[in-house]
């Protein structure tokens, strides 16, 4: 399994950067996981987009879900040129009008309601993924991949909570969202964690590697990376755009 940054930060993305865009691939299956601004333009340098297998939108909020009508246009095309004719699986919160626009073109997209598939395992050849629900503004699912031992987890967008340690237990990689320093603690009420919480996440499930995500472009890395050194003992990385984690 591999998981690639193709947009890593929040509530805008700075120069060169992209917002919450993510690649997991096993094999030939690739999945995008959100589609935040400028992240689809860097899927077309690991992939042709028209060989995804499926795309998860976690939530519908602009800077993990922007990109969705990029995405949609690239298809519409590769269907008109006779380039692809099945379907795009899609992942996604049955909420509002949003899913409804997503749902609106069956020629291009199969769209599936996260909430029919919790408790569930996804099959993708050898590799089994499970939502779990985060604690948002509006409904939000992370996400935690495996295959054989081997475990990647995505938060998503969250506030903390302990129980989300028993969803991403044991990690091999947890890239969890720290959209905070300390000092804007009392903004975790929008559903967000501080980088000392997503270490106390990390510590809680005992995971292998703690890399810090959804990444305030106004905040010093370095910052955020000491915060969560604190309460992790593994290692702490701060995303970086257009790495390959395998
Ligand atoms: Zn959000």
């Amino acid at each position: 399994m591999q998981f690639t940054i193709l947009g890593c930060f929040s509530p805008f993305s700075p120069y060169k950067g992209a917002c919450s865009g993510y690649l997991l691939e096993n094999g030939k299956i690739k999945i995008m996981i959100d589609c935040g601004n400028g992240s689809f333009a860097n899927l077309q340098k690991f992939i042709d987009y028209k060989e995804l297998d499926c795309l998860i939108l976690t939530h519908f909020h602009s800077d993990h879900f922007n990109d969705f009508d990029m995405l949609r246009k690239a298809y519409q095309l590769l269907h008109q040129n006779g380039k692809r004719s099945n379907p795009l699986i899609i992942y996604a919160p049955a909420e509002g009008e949003f899913f409804d626009k997503v749902s609106s073109y069956p020629e291009l997209f199969a769209v599936i309601p996260i909430e029919d598939s919790l408790e569930k395992d996804i099959r993708f050849g050898e590799m089994v993924l499970r939502f779990f629900e985060a604690r948002h503004t509006v409904a939000c699912y992370g996400i935690k991949a495996k295959k054989g031992q081997k475990k990647i987890s995505y938060t998503s967008d969250t506030s903390f909570f302990e129980m989300m340690a028993d969803e991403v237990l044991d990690s091999d990689y947890l890239f969890a969202e720290a959209s905070l320093l300390e000092k804007d603690t009392e903004k975790t009420r929008h559903g967000h964690m501080t980088a000392k919480q997503a270490g106390k996440l990390a510590q809680m499930a005992k995971a292998k590697n703690l890399v810090l995500t959804h990444i305030n472009p106004t905040y010093n890395p370095h910052i955020l990376k000491r915060e969560a050194e604190t309460t992790f003992e593994g290692t702490v990385e701060i995303a970086k755009m257009m790495k390959t984690y395998k």
